[in-house]
């Protein structure tokens, strides 16, 4: 059984606040070049798969940035907030927006075949290219809806 646990978290400016129900609290990292343009370093995220309550929803903006997703950002001050998966409940929330953020595990990093020489983190964690998270998204589709990865 997975217990589930709350956590909140809000933006830079505070116009976006958000709650949601998190089955572990390990935190991934995406080197993509999206990412990195997005966030100007690699995104750190907490996989949410499930509603997300936001309040200052009229701050959010949202922006399709490829076939898979989509990214929202507060529109007032640009925290980048969200990555959603087109068609399903599975969200990566930016781990810099919690509150608490003493709980958080770094455990993975992805897209690992397009992290630039100039960074590296010194933890020790799971690291998978661009095409094994690929895969490993379509293996979960095909358990069904609400697996994570
Ligand atoms: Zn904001
Ligand atoms: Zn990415």
């Amino acid at each position: 059984m997975n217990a589930l646990t709350d956590i909140t978290g809000h933006c830079l400016c505070g116009a976006v606040n958000l709650s949601a129900q998190v089955k572990n609290h390990d935190v991934d990292a995406c080197h993509c070049s999206m990412c990195r343009r997005w966030t100007s370093g690699p995104l750190l995220v907490i996989s949410v798969d499930g509603a997300i309550r936001f309040e200052g929803v009229e701050n959010i903006g949202v922006y399709k940035s490829s076939e898979w997703g989509w990214r929202a950002f507060c529109k007032i001050c640009g925290t980048s907030l969200y990555w959603h998966m087109s068609g399903t409940d599975h969200y990566a929330v930016s781990a810099g927006m919690l509150d608490d953020p003493s709980k958080l595990v770094f455990t993975t990093e992805i897209f690992v075949d397009e992290k630039p020489a100039y960074y590296a983190f010194a933890n020790d964690t799971k690291k998978m290219t661009g095409e094994e998270v690929v895969a490993a998204f379509a293996a979960a589709d095909n358990e069904g809806k609400g697996q994570n990865v």
